[in-house]
């Protein structure tokens, strides 16, 4: 699972469209199988996979169900699909929504704990100005 969250994670540090397409045009070479429906042998809803093996491991399943799911939005979007959080101590990656301000943390927890911090930094740089 590791090792796939390490493979997506490419995807949401990507700047543009054309880079995230890049990455995951990368990881459906290597790291997917055919597209196709399976009902696993009538045992569930028909539905798309795209793992190696309808009943592939967890970590298999896993990548490749997100790169459907990212393909898709960058398709959709014509944009990255998402970020990484800009908290240099989250690193967190979060999926953009939506039109409106670019959004540049995972939740309104980091964006707070940032913007307190950079008052912080300018309260003690105006502090030692004044001393000086
Ligand atoms: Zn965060």
């Amino acid at each position: 699972m590791r090792a796939a969250a390490a493979l997506l994670r490419q995807v949401f540090a990507a700047e543009h469209a054309d880079d995230a397409a890049a990455t995951l045009n990368r990881l459906l070479k290597d790291r997917t199988g055919p597209l196709r429906l399976t009902s696993h042998g009538g045992s569930t809803p028909w539905h798309p996979h795209l793992d190696h093996d309808d009943d592939a491991p967890w970590d298999e399943w896993f990548l490749a169900s997100s790169c459907m799911a990212l393909t898709v939005l960058v398709w959709d979007r014509q944009c990255p699909p998402g970020r990484i959080c800009a908290s240099p101590g989250c690193q967190n990656v979060f999926i953009t929504q939506g039109s409106g301000p670019e959004r540049r943390f995972c939740s309104r927890r980091c964006a707070t704990r940032e913007r307190v911090a950079a008052h912080r930094r300018s309260r003690s740089a105006e502090q030692s100005s004044e001393v000086t």
